[in-house]
């Protein structure tokens, strides 16, 4: 077996051997001494393998730079990347759901460059709050008494049992126990916040005497989740907010509303399927109301708080508020998107959620086209490629039920001695390995790419001659 090696152990040259090379000298200024003796060891040991595995390998120093160096670049583009998100879900949760603002972005910037008036009253020149501001825009916006914000909704749920219910009961109906996915249950949360979950109801249907009879002395707060991610139809009933915040206040105790989404803006104007506003479950009788910062709001990850100042005072004084809150960045970019949300008007243009949302099917088909025709000269031989009408999602539990009409480009790979999957996957990975990595989907036999999020596709189109896709 080892006579037919025609590269030996012994023939690799020592660590230091490299590292002295004139062509490891160039990359030791570029990454440092640490990290260029990190590629080396683990490029020897690669080759170490394939000696191993019986292939002959070049042994030069500078063939196995080359190597290091792409060790070294591999390693540095395994952090988050900008993509382009082409899934066809929108506010996608792997792929960081909204897109900000312009007016987010810069000021972000702004804030980070430099010290910032984080927690610091310029009028007085004395101590600030980091969130009054947003308070105050949230106040305006939803007509709260009072508002919070943390690091994303799930921690809003928690200050708010830690808070209000330590070590006391919280009914919720067995309808909305929901798993939101990445982890989030409702009752784990309620679990570790310090609170006994009460199961109220059936799985398909609660109604309002099961809440009364939960009800007792240890009961602190009832708590309605929005189902979010999953709808239940046929023979269904759940309490509206109002029966139930009635209730709460016959019991003297409050009703908080996980509302998930939380839209700000009444989205039938724009030609999309209701979503329950936080406005709308205040005036239902709602104590407290939570929501996401990065879904529907279209913001940065956050999670927010409003309702009665009272509750609200008592959890900014709950040494858990310290531990949840947000950092400047978050409170910048959400203090801008506020303050778009001021002038509506406006928001179908500059909001990106917006935007891409209410694109229509004709304006996705034109931008799509030109590209069907580049990519169809670009993979000949491999797939067949043709504009297709599809249908994009909303994404992370916002109308679970709604597709919006869409259109992209599908890629169908040609037969071949590879099967099917395989193939697919092998153009998934090519769009993946593009210098901005592109995600489609694959659907019914086809790597579809949704355009409805390329907005402006310059950069798109002008990497794709760089796709390969080896035969
Ligand atoms: C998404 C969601 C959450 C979790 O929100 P994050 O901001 O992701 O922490 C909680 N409750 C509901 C109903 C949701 O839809």
């Amino acid at each position: 077996m080892s006579g037919t090696q025609t590269t030996g152990f012994s023939q690799l040259p020592s660590i230091d051997h490299l590292l002295n090379s004139v062509a490891a000298s160039e990359m030791l200024r570029e990454f440092g001494r640490d990290e260029v003796k990190r590629a080396a060891r683990q490029t020897l040991s690669n080759l170490r393998d394939a000696i191993k595995r019986g292939e002959s390998v070049a042994t030069g120093s500078a063939a196995i730079c080359v190597d290091m160096r792409r060790v070294i670049e591999e390693d540095a583009r395994r952090g988050i990347r900008r993509v382009f998100n082409l899934s066809g879900t929108i506010l996608h949760t792997n792929l960081g759901r909204a897109v900000l603002p312009e007016d987010s972005v810069d000021a972000v910037l702004e804030v980070l460059r430099d010290n910032s008036s984080l927690e610091f009253d310029l009028a007085s020149g004395t101590r600030g709050e980091r969130d009054d501001y947003i308070e105050d825009l949230l106040c305006r916006l939803t007509g709260a008494e009072a508002a919070t914000v943390v690091n994303n909704n799930a921690a809003a749920l928690m200050l708010l049992l830690n808070t209000l219910a330590l070590e006391r009961e919280v009914p919720v109906s067995r309808g909305e126990l929901v798993e939101i996915g990445g982890s989030f249950r409702i009752p784990d949360i309620i679990a570790r916040s310090g609170c006994r979950l009460i199961e109220v109801g059936s799985t398909n249907r609660t109604h309002l005497r099961d809440y009364a009879n939960a009800m007792g002395p240890r009961t602190a707060m009832v708590l309605k989740v929005h189902q979010s991610n999953y709808v239940i139809q046929g023979f269904t009933a759940a309490v509206d907010a109002r029966e139930l915040a009635q209730l709460c206040r016959e019991s003297d105790v409050p009703l908080a509303v996980d509302l998930g989404s939380g839209a700000l803006l009444n989205l039938e104007d724009y030609g999309l399927p209701h979503e329950p506003t936080p406005m709308e479950v205040l005036a239902r009788g709602a104590d407290l109301v939570t929501f996401s910062g990065d879904k529907m709001l279209g913001g940065p990850q956050a999670g927010v708080i409003v309702g009665r100042r009272d509750l609200i005072e008592q959890m900014n004084a709950n040494p858990m508020k310290r531990v949840l809150r947000c950092d400047k960045m978050t409170i910048t970019a959400l203090t801008a998107l506020l303050r778009m949300y001021t002038h509506p008007q406006q928001l179908a243009e500059r909001l990106p959620l917006l935007r891409v949302m209410t694109r229509s099917q004709n304006d996705i088909r034109a931008q799509a086209s030109p590209l069907v025709a580049r990519l169809a000269r670009k993979l000949a031989g491999f797939a067949m490629v043709s504009p297709v009408d599809c249908v994009s999602e909303i994404g992370s539990g916002a109308l679970p039920d709604h597709g919006i009409p869409s259109a992209g480009i599908a890629l169908r790979p040609l037969p071949s001695p590879r099967s099917h999957d395989a193939s697919l996957e092998r153009l998934a990975r090519a769009f993946r390995e593009l210098p901005i990595p592109v995600v489609g989907r694959i659907h019914k036999g086809d790597f579809v790419l949704d355009c409805r999020c390329l907005e402006g596709d310059g950069e798109f189109s002008a990497q794709l001659d760089e796709l390969e896709i080896d035969p």
